[in-house]
């Protein structure tokens, strides 16, 4: 297995440490101490996508038959294809398949499995679900209901941790609601403060209060939030940490009440309230500072009686040095692989041990820290505007090559559909160094490396963030994106950006059409002249004629306001064979290209002395093709009208179309996918510019539409609870 043979590796190379071979002995022991109790023979999943898949890979390697299930919208997705069995539990949206209870047990009991792993998300911190597995005889691969319980009520869980001794963020946890109390509780902790429902999740509802004055207004919006959003309208206040940095501590606990830490994940890189950089261990962290941190978060989950994986969340307030217990997740987290690659163990093995009855198979003193580990959350998502969440077809995916130290946990595959009714995370990029800093080159390389085109993604941020100073220098914190936000956004208009981009997407532009142009003449060699061809349209053709041909390809400057630059750039095919590429109207000097075909998507060209990789995907929506080129760390993305000859025969190939995005002046579009919540409009109201007109909500986020005008409101075309894909038309607005 890999991870062990990478510990094993680690630890001939510092033999010298004799507690080191002593763990590894143990480890290879532990694993071969599987087999004579286990009682999970068929596991089922009650996930999807790359978690589902990761736990199958678990369940396969210690012999366990593994079920999936699945809703209508993943009968062909890769966790059923990777599974033994499969089980359909119900059509598209979640609340029918995947939080069906009844629909998932009902698959255990007919495929036979004996234990059920709910993955994270979904049901996984549902005590109610937890239960009801046990009481039907299942095994939840999980912490027992009532820990879920009792760590699912953010005061109740404070002040069972509070008597535990465990620091919590000085606040006021207690039953009284009465706003009077509430208010003289927040002068007692001190402004800055934040007010938190007791029941919130995903930073719904929370609000900083920055002086008494505003203490009314906000808890009053703060109770209205709650009661909406989670059907329970209590609140806590807390101490608002003005520096914080997010600090996980993984801990395990087996049902024999051995409870252990795996050391901690700093988390700090977050958007929205959510993270998407992980690492661990967290950077500039003493030893004194992390024996503290993980004692304090085993003696929270032995105060609720915890056994399996479960994650203590820590705010620390980097300006005092303090740490505070923030909450308990009481599942394997999406971060967990960032833990597994520095203690060289299969978390999900644990799990499944853990769950069996089996002893936890390290203690304490065994578990080491080695090396650094990084993971970056690959989503499908629209940066620019503000991380919304996107939708749309993997047209070309091709991730990195994985290794014993670059981990790529995915869900999906080339041609799937990343769809509006779950999470929009395509896959999680892992990496392991020696130190931070070699781990920060892998990151940072498998990035540039890491290819999807077909629809919008946050790898380009995740490099800018990954290659950021301060990042290098491990100076995290919850508002590193905000702190940083002029260096990692494009601001319109800047004149030095908008020139330097455009020298690189026009060197791109050059070796893309010398790259189509050797894929045309390498395919024509192969076939004589008869199909389409960008050359064949230009006659005379010969093979090797001195020929010219022009090719247009349109690309976003987005650091201009109107964004769009054409590109005119002829090609000739000169006698040696090369390509002589000429930008349009700039008198830029022609480039002399050598291009290699070297297969489908990838070529050889050396320009100017410089010879290097480049990788070409190609594929046409709406009457476009779409051109993506990567070499080194750039990757460029052009737009090509398609011939309509080319159209008709290509009609016939395409998976989809999307909405075309013109519309009349006025009209207000939707900005992602999603669910329209509420609608506070009616057709025929006078509306002022920045009012709020509808509340979307996609994948954990709540989005408000406000007036982009103010204006009268007509052609209304939503009602609550209808489900909306990204650029359909929502209503209109007649200027007053
Ligand atoms: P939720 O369950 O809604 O996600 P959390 O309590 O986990 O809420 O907090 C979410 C995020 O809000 C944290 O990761 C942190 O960035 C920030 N946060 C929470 N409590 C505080 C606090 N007392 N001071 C400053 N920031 C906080």
């Amino acid at each position: 297995m890999s991870l062990t043979s990478l510990l094993y590796r680690k630890l001939r190379r510092t033999s010298n440490h004799h507690n080191f071979t002593f763990i590894f002995t143990h480890i290879r022991s532990a694993s071969s101490a599987t087999h004579n109790s286990r009682k999970i023979e068929k596991i089922l999943i009650a996930n999807r996508g790359e978690i589902a898949c990761r736990i199958m890979r678990t369940a396969k390697r210690l012999g366990i038959q593994t079920v999936a299930v699945y809703s209508d919208a993943d009968r062909y997705s890769l966790h059923v294809k990777s599974a033994d069995e499969a089980v359909c539990i119900g059509p598209a949206p979640a609340r029918l398949s995947y939080l069906s209870s009844s629909s998932i047990i009902e698959a255990a009991a007919r495929t036979g499995a004996q234990a059920i792993h709910p993955g994270y998300g979904f049901l996984s911190e549902n005590a109610d679900f937890a239960q009801l597995c046990e009481n039907e005889g299942f095994t939840f691969v999980g912490p027992p209901a009532s820990a879920i319980r009792e760590m699912g009520d953010k005061s109740a869980s404070k002040r069972i941790m509070g008597a535990a001794g465990v620091p919590l963020v000085p606040g006021y946890h207690g039953h009284e609601q009465d706003i009077d109390v509430m208010k003289s509780e927040a002068d007692k902790i001190g402004y800055p403060i934040l007010i938190k429902p007791t029941h919130g999740g995903g930073g719904k509802g929370m609000r900083i209060v920055e002086n008494p004055k505003e203490f009314v207004d906000s808890f009053l919006g703060a109770q209205r939030e709650a009661a909406a959003s989670f059907g329970v309208n209590t609140i806590l206040l807390e101490k608002y940490i003005t520096r914080p940095r997010h600090i996980e501590v993984q801990v395990f606990g087996d049902k024999k009440g051995n409870v252990v830490y795996l050391y901690e994940r700093d988390c700090s890189v977050q958007r929205r309230h959510q993270k998407i950089i992980e690492e661990a261990p967290a950077p500039d962290i003493i030893s004194d500072f992390r024996s503290r941190l993980g004692q304090a978060a085993v003696s929270a989950a032995k105060a609720v009686g915890y056994h399996n994986a479960g994650t203590v969340e820590f705010i620390v307030d980097t300006l005092s040095g303090e740490f505070y217990f923030m909450e308990m997740n009481t599942r394997l987290q999406v971060e967990h692989p960032v833990t597994e690659m520095i203690v060289g163990q299969d978390l999900v093995e644990w799990q499944i041990r853990v769950a069996n009855g089996e002893s936890l198979p390290l203690d304490q003193a065994q578990i080491p820290i080695l090396g650094h580990a990084f993971e970056a959350r690959i989503y499908a998502e629209n940066v620019p505007r503000g991380f919304l969440p996107a939708t749309g077809v993997l047209q070309h995916y091709r991730p990195v090559p994985v290794s014993e130290s670059v981990r790529v946990e995915t869900g999906v595959e080339e041609g799937d559909t990343v769809s509006m009714h779950y999470d929009p995370m395509i896959a999680k990029l892992v990496v392991w160094g020696e130190n931070r800093a070699s781990a920060l080159v892998k990151l940072k390389d498998s990035l540039s490396k890491f290819q999807v085109a077909g629809l919008p993604t946050n790898i380009e941020f995740l490099y800018k963030l990954a290659n950021h100073k301060a990042f290098a220098n491990g100076e995290l914190e919850t508002h590193f994106i905000d702190q940083f936000k002029d260096d990692l956004f494009v601001t319109p208009n800047d004149s030095v950006s908008a020139e330097a981009a455009y020298d690189a997407a026009t060197y791109s532009a050059a070796l893309v059409a010398a790259c189509i142009c050797e894929k045309e003449h390498s395919l024509l060699k192969k076939s004589p002249p008869g199909g389409l061809s960008l050359w064949y349209t230009h006659p005379p053709y010969r093979l090797n004629h001195h020929a010219t041909t022009t090719i247009k390809l349109e690309w976003e400057n987005e650091y201009r306001d109107n964004n769009s630059e054409h590109l005119s750039l002829s090609i000739s095919h000169l006698p040696n064979g090369n390509y002589l590429v000429k930008m349009g109207e700039h008198s830029s000097p022609a480039l002399e290209v050598t291009v290699t075909h070297m297969g489908d998507h990838d070529f050889r060209v050396e320009a100017d002395g410089l010879s290097k990789n480049v990788n070409l995907a190609s594929y046409i929506t709406d009457k476009t093709e779409h051109i993506h080129i990567w070499h080194g760390s750039n990757h460029h993305h052009f737009k090509q009208k398609v011939g309509l000859d080319l159209l008709d025969n290509l009609e016939t190939h395409q998976h989809r179309n999307h909405e075309s995005a013109s519309h009349p002046p006025g009209t207000v579009v939707a900005p992602m996918s999603g669910l329209v919540v509420k609608v506070l409009v009616k057709d025929g109201m006078d509306v002022e510019e920045g009012q709020p007109m509808l509340v979307m909500e996609a994948m954990k986020m709540e989005h408000v539409i406000k007036a982009p005008a103010s204006g009268l409101v007509s052609g209304l075309q939503v009602t609550p609870g209808q489900q909306v894909s990204d650029n359909s038309v929502l209503f209109n607005i007649k200027a007053a």
